[in-house]
């Protein structure tokens, strides 16, 4: 078996992550107290493997090529973060591994992908159904367009194991009370009478992860999960996301724009631009040491608190039109370091490391010798 390149991490060898965090007292001492949270383990076994996907839409205008080559793998226990502008093709390869690309309008033209040894491409959609939302379940953006405002909590929370699970009443409503607690909602028992409108925001959201949890599915694909929630709840929906996993090793892919999400809980990260995965990396490969051009863009337009004088960069320009994509690096029109040769030959993938990959001529030594004009 093979072992897995962040294996060696030494946060995650330390055994045990020491969390500083700082108190301030009211006498102005400052107190510093350890947090000591229990170790994660990311396992060597992949628990997903995407190839070659490309995914394309029929619309009036013609054919939209909006995932175009995706390639990753994803480990037991890990969290993956896929990061990109509206319209890159994050959410359309989260959909294409949950089975929720709408035919015939959409279709995957090309490529496979693995959920433990099993391809779903190939499957029929009585199995694929057997799947979703068993094996692999999906939390959405919006938590109160994912939730039916005339069902109760409790209905809508065993629905799923009923139909999948094939267990009794009162099996299912002791494993809603589990499940509610599970994800902190006070007076689960209560609480499963209750409809939707009778939660707040953050509170539905807990409820969207529990239904997303109940069946104990094994990769979670969360897509823009607190987009739609205030920032205090934001960071508790992040913390209960770290909980769970360490509780139940789930993997999860978390799909986002949002950087600060994926500082707090992702182990690695895949930026994609125009259907492509341009870079990928642990975590701090991306933030510290990040190689491609739009990597380096996406970070510079962050607000950050420690430059509070300096003035955000945005990214000048738009991506290409997926109608008809450029041969070349999609990235041209907007990078400042382009060549005669990106223009042409979309770039190989260089590995920077053991862990972190790039498609970009600058990493590419090839790039020199073809004595191109920089
Ligand atoms: Fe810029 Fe060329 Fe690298 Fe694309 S391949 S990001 S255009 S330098």
């Amino acid at each position: 078996m093979n072992e897995h390149p962040l294996a060696n991490s030494k946060e995650l060898n330390s055994g045990k992550v020491d969390e500083v965090a700082i108190t301030l007292q009211t006498d102005d001492s400052v107190k510093i107290k350890n947090k000591v949270r229990e170790k994660k383990i990311i396992s060597a076994e992949k628990m997903l493997q995407v190839d070659n996907l490309h995914v394309s839409f029929r619309t009036y205008g013609g054919e939209v090529e909006a995932v175009r080559g995706v390639n990753f793998d994803l480990y037991k226990g890990e969290t993956l973060a896929i990061v990109g502008e509206s319209g890159c093709g994050k959410s359309v390869t989260s959909n294409a591994i949950m089975g929720l690309i709408p035919e015939p309008a959409g279709m995957i033209k090309n490529g496979s992908i693995f959920f433990k040894g099993k391809e779903l491409t190939k499957m029929s959609k009585a199995q694929i159904r057997k799947i979703q939302g068993v094996d692999i379940s999906m939390i959405f953006q919006d938590p109160m367009t994912a939730l039916n405002p005339t069902l109760t909590i409790g209905e809508q929370l065993t629905e799923g194991l009923r139909t999948h699970k094939e267990i009794g009443k009162q099996e299912a409503k002791r494993k809603a009370i589990e499940m509610l607690s599970l994800v902190g909602i006070p007076n689960p028992e209560e609480r499963l009478k209750q409809f939707p409108h009778q939660f707040s925001g953050g509170m539905r959201q807990r409820i969207v992860i529990a239904i997303a949890l109940i069946c104990d599915p094994e990769l979670l694909i969360a897509d823009e999960p607190t987009t739609a929630l205030d920032v205090t709840i934001q960071a508790q929906i992040l913390e209960l996301f770290e909980e769970i996993q360490r509780k139940t090793d789930i993997s999860i892919i978390l799909i986002t724009h949002d950087l600060g999400v994926v500082a707090k809980i992702a182990d690695r990260i895949a930026v994609m631009y125009a259907g492509k995965i341009v870079e990928i990396g642990d975590k701090r490969e991306i933030f510290y040491t990040p190689e491609h051009p739009y990597t380096k863009g996406l970070l510079n337009s962050v607000p950050r608190l420690d430059l509070v004088d300096e003035e955000l960069q945005p990214i000048d320009g738009t991506p290409p039109d997926l109608f008809s994509p450029p041969t070349g690096c999609p990235f041209t029109a907007r990078c400042q370091y382009a060549m005669e040769v990106c223009d042409h030959v979309y770039p190989f993938t260089t590995k920077v490391s053991e862990t972190h990959a790039v498609d970009c001529w600058l990493q590419d030594e090839r790039a020199k010798v073809l004595q191109v004009k920089i």
